[in-house]
């Protein structure tokens, strides 16, 4: 069958959860037996965000092949169930880096280059690439920033001359506005609705279906009143209230018939649909009975999108054992210096210290390691968990005074991580990682083995510095043991601490592929320790 398109753009707000809305609907698709991919394409002018501060941005979120994406993929990935490429993610800034380019190397020889049609022929085929990538029934493409920015206007363009290019009966598209209640009045208002859709309209793109984000959903009465003013049926206006858990998303979506409304208007057939498996996994959520505590301590606390991906590995794995994950949010830069801080470390059930770069907040890492260490706490360390964990263990058990990351310290006497080989030539920051997806063996007998019951993973990478091989021995006879290692250049991947009851920290990001419905194996045996742990202290 050819292609269908659905392209989701976003009214009155930013921050609405059109990408859950996007992940949703694939959901809703592929259990209706359709190939589906989602795809995002970003307004702003960085190649990607692989540069920009978490803070501003939230998580970076990394596909296999190496891309450095935005965190909608990840909802992607978890909704839809499938892994996606760089090729679901395109910025402004690629698209006019590639048509730049191109004007150097002599493609429009002759030519004036403008918005339209230079950059707009190329998001038309940032289309295409993702579909060359992996041929689909359906592509929903979900577009960034909110209509009536500036930047977004050459993607509005693009995707409004997209339906005479592949004809009006194979678009579709997709409005997710948001409906305020206004206390004072104690009714929500569709003006903002109104104004958002004028807006699109003066674009030339008539949306096909509006999603209504609001606190309590709207009446009869308030859907026709936006069906009369935006011109659809009443059936499209879709309402999508405020939810306690994302993943109920899809089943809500379908309650108002989302899916067979889309289905409708692209002319397919309906067939059935299969959500028995996603509703046995939200039954599962409401379920939940008792706490299990994890205290993560990072410098990117204050915007917790930085750690979306973490937050939604905790979470699954709180479903697989029915317990509620309660995150203790610990600022790594004040742990040092607040008593109050530091005992809460002692009364959470695990600790994670997640992935970071630069200096601000080693010391209260460090701190965070030594006291899972020392008492016994479940500890779990992603990329530089894992580096704070050798450093910790190298200052004081192997007794190296002053060891650090050459990151940190580049005069160190004993840099137990330090910059990879390859790494030391580069000078651009831009996508110069190490990137994407690597083999990873594993020790028969260690932890590691235990969680994924497998002789070989792979997993997705994004660091430039790793441990050092000469401090390899004098760490593993401290009690420090290489659990996971890349075959090719013998790097040390996972490490663990014998004779703790669950210390395991990795170089890679576990927490990309986590799954509602299927955890990742180390966050689940990191919260299993934890409810262990848990269990002992009560
Ligand atoms: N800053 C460290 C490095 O570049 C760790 C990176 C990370 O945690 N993702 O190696």
């Amino acid at each position: 069958m050819d292609t269908r398109f659905i392209f989701v753009t976003g009214g009155v707000l930013s921050s609405l959860g059109k990408g859950i809305c996007a992940a949703s609907l694939g959901r809703l698709l592929k259990s209706r037996g359709f190939g589906v991919t989602i795809q995002k394409l970003d307004p702003y002018i960085n190649i990607d965000p692989g540069t920009m501060n978490p803070l501003q941005h939230g998580e970076v979120f990394v596909t296999d092949d190496g891309g450095e994406t935005d965190l909608d993929l990840g909802h992607y990935e978890r909704f839809i169930d499938e892994e996606l490429s760089k090729y679901n993610n395109f910025t402004s800034g690629m698209i006019y880096k590639t048509v730049i380019d191109n004007e150097r190397k002599g493609k429009y020889l002759g030519s004036t280059v403008q918005v339209i049609p230079h950059i707009t022929d190329q998001i038309k085929e940032s289309i295409a690439k993702t579909l060359q990538k992996r041929k689909v029934d359906i592509l929903i493409t979900e577009i960034g920033g909110t209509v009536g920015d500036i930047e977004s206007l050459p993607f509005l363009e693009a995707i409004r001359q997209f339906k005479k290019d592949v004809g009006r009966e194979n678009v579709l598209y997709i409005h997710v506005t948001y409906v305020p209640y206004l206390k004072t009045s104690e009714e929500l208002k569709t003006k903002p609705t109104q104004h958002s859709v004028k807006e699109l309209r003066s674009i030339g793109i008539q949306p096909d279906i509006i999603i209504c984000r609001s606190e309590m959903g709207l009446d009869e009465d308030l859907k026709a009143k936006i069906s009369l003013f935006c011109d659809i049926e009443k059936e499209a206006t879709i309402n999508a209230v405020d939810l306690k858990h994302i993943y109920e998303a899809p089943l809500m979506l379908q309650a108002e018939k989302l899916d067979s409304i889309v289905l409708d208007k692209l002319h397919l057939k309906k067939g059935t649909s299969d959500l028995a498996s996603w509703k046995e996994m939200v039954d599962h959520i409401h379920s939940l009975s008792g706490k299990v505590s994890i205290g993560v301590v990072g410098k990117y606390t204050n915007l917790k999108d930085s750690y979306i991906s973490i937050v939604e590995a905790l979470n699954h794995s709180g479903y697989y054992f029915k317990k509620n994950i309660e995150i203790v949010w610990i600022d790594a830069e004040t742990l040092n210096q607040c008593k109050k801080t530091k005992g809460r470390l002692q009364e959470v059930d695990g600790i994670l210290v997640p992935g970071g770069f630069g200096m601000r907040g080693i010391g209260g890492k460090m701190d965070a390691v030594q006291c899972a260490r020392t008492h016994n706490i479940p500890y779990f360390g992603i990329c530089l968990g894992l580096q704070c964990a050798v450093t910790e263990f190298a200052r004081h058990v192997v007794g190296l005074a002053g060891a650090n990351s050459s990151e940190f310290d580049p005069d160190t006497r004993h840099p137990v991580i330090d910059l990879m080989e390859e790494q030391k030539t580069l000078s651009k920051k831009g996508g110069t990682m190490r990137l994407g997806r690597y083999p990873c063996k594993l020790k028969p007998g260690s932890l590691a083995h235990q969680a994924y019951g497998r002789d070989v993973v792979y997993e997705r990478h994004r660091h430039r510095y790793e441990v050092n091989n000469r401090y390899r021995d004098r760490l593993e006879q401290g009690g420090m043991t290489v659990t996971g290692f890349y075959p090719k250049k013998d790097l040390a991947e996972i490490i663990e601490i014998k004779g703790h009851p669950w210390f395991l920290a990795v170089q890679f990001h576990p927490e990309f592929k986590s799954r509602p419905d299927c955890p990742h194996p180390l966050f689940r045996d990191f919260v299993a320790a934890a409810c262990r742990y848990a269990g002992k202290r009560s």
